[in-house]
């Protein structure tokens, strides 16, 4: 398999440079040159594997020239058995024909953990054949920073930074990250914002020579393609276990950087039967508003109840609107230009492909918080409100209630008791046995000046191999 850039001007690559690679040098994102498809019997006799294995059908395909079956299947075992639920992505009912997908089940209780299990175990195998050593470098306001160093701690040939903004990001999040003991494990509280922190490690990416050329950055946000590929597969194991391929299944998805919707669409081009996927987004709306109306602008953002879905641009649009254009790099390049100085419109006719199969809906704090109360009246579930927020949506926007709807629950209540009790519910949720005694682990982090010079000595001081 070859992936390709979306901007059409950088060179082909395979899967092993993908993985180590940002942005391409051309800007965009790297997507495969084909996908896989499968039939609807293939898909069926994949019915009663366990996850890990119904993860190497779907997910091989994409990695097969780089890594052996056998390395492969043993790389997933790994990565699945650190889930605390026996069926790793449990389907929880919540109403007559509606259902909650719990991908919260793994070490840092959001659904990041699926790719970055993965993703990690993937960058060692690559790094000990290749005999080389990298740095991981990211921002985080939250989830993707704890996800990230769960799924590096154990890694051998990669030292792993992440940024996150000093005293502003939850008790349990920050606890999630600075608790996990590790040599190669460094982060770094950065006196400033979230932007201040993405910013620093988007000029970093260009300014690599800080690092004396003895080593290079990798990134693990959702631009890079492994992320992605690995969130195909629990679309094909909701769907096995209600009935599907013989039925199609609707998906509703809290979205935010477009990464995980963007792989429900990708398991239907590779033959899944989805009727509908459901772009659920906060009161940070940029995607409704395309879908709703053909506008693709940018607002300020605005802080919500549901941080990890706080953004102004999804970065993963652009693999979609990539095939909108009949995956001519050229016009998406030109699209994305103009973009950059105003609002855009696609021509009607791509639109209403798009709007065949996303419907969309913007759901604010107070509706979130309704949701996760009324939820809880009516079954005793409780919902954390990124995933409140698909449930209203997937409510809002059904389009027929024979179909199954699959909400996908990206993070456990637990991370975010402050929407729970903005919903005046009489319970508190509970951290999970594993993260029992998470207030009591000792923190390890270091406090930095917003200051790129700065973060960067800290970077080339501190890796192993530095000095
Ligand atoms: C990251 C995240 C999202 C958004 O996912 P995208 O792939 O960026 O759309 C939603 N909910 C939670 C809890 C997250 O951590």
């Amino acid at each position: 398999m070859r992936y390709i850039s979306t901007r059409g001007q950088a060179p082909a690559l395979g899967f092993e440079d993908v993985l180590l690679t940002g942005l391409a040098p051309d800007g965009g994102l790297y997507v495969p040159e084909f996908l896989p498809r499968f039939s609807p019997e293939e898909i069926s006799s994949w019915r009663g594997l366990s996850y890990e294995e119904l993860a190497f059908k779907v997910v091989f395909p994409f990695v097969e020239e780089a890594i052996p079956a056998d390395d492969f299947r043993e790389m997933l075992a790994e990565t699945y058995r650190v889930f605390a639920h026996k069926a790793v992505a449990p389907l929880v009912q919540i109403d007559s024909n509606e259902w909650v997908m719990e991908l919260f089940r793994g070490p840092t209780l959001a659904f990041k953990d699926f790719a970055l299990q993965l993703l990690g175990r993937l960058l060692d195998y690559v790094l000990e054949r290749r005999n080389q050593h990298v740095v991981i470098m990211g921002a985080t306001s939250g989830d993707t920073g704890s996800a990230a160093i769960e799924g590096c701690r154990h890694c051998k040939h990669v030292d792993i930074f992440i940024l996150h903004p000093h005293e502003r990001v939850s008790e349990v999040q920050r606890r999630q990250m600075t608790t996990v003991p590790g040599e190669n494990i460094h982060n770094l509280a950065i006196r400033g914002n979230f932007d201040d922190c993405q910013q620093m490690v988007k000029e970093s990416f260009g300014q690599q020579a800080f690092l004396g050329g003895k080593t290079q950055l990798v990134a693990v946000n959702s631009i890079n393609w492994a992320r992605i590929m690995a969130q195909i597969v629990y679309y094909f194991h909701a769907s096995l276990a209600l009935g599907g391929p013989q039925r199609s299944m609707a998906f509703s998805v809290p979205t935010g950087n477009f990464g995980d919707v963007f792989a429900g669409y990708l398991a239907r081009e590779m033959g899944l039967p989805i009727e509908q996927l459901v772009v659920a987004t906060n009161r940070n709306d940029i995607l409704h508003r395309f879908f709703s109306g053909n506008r693709y602008e940018k607002h300020a953002l605005a802080h919500s109840l549901s941080p990890s879905m706080d953004i102004m641009i999804s970065s993963n649009f652009e693999r979609l609107l990539f095939d909108l254009y009949g995956r001519d790099g050229k016009a998406v390049d030109d699209l994305l230009k103009s973009f950059q100085s105003g609002p855009v419109q696609i021509e009607d006719h791509r639109w209403k492909r798009a709007r065949a199969l996303f419907d969309s809906y913007a759901v604010d704090d107070d509706l979130t918080c309704a949701t996760i109360s009324r939820v809880f009246t009516e079954c005793e579930y409780l919902l954390d409100p990124h995933t409140a927020i698909g449930v209203e949506a997937a409510r809002k926007c059904r389009r027929d209630a024979g179909t199954p709807m699959i909400t996908l629950g990206t993070a456990h209540p637990a991370k975010f008791p402050e929407a729970v009790r903005r919903s005046s519910i009489s319970v508190e949720p509970k951290l999970p046995l594993h993260l029992d005694d998470l207030f009591d682990r000792e923190e390890r982090y270091t406090v930095l000046d917003n200051d790129r010079q700065q973060v960067q000595d800290f970077i080339a001081r501190n890796w192993k191999f530095a000095g």
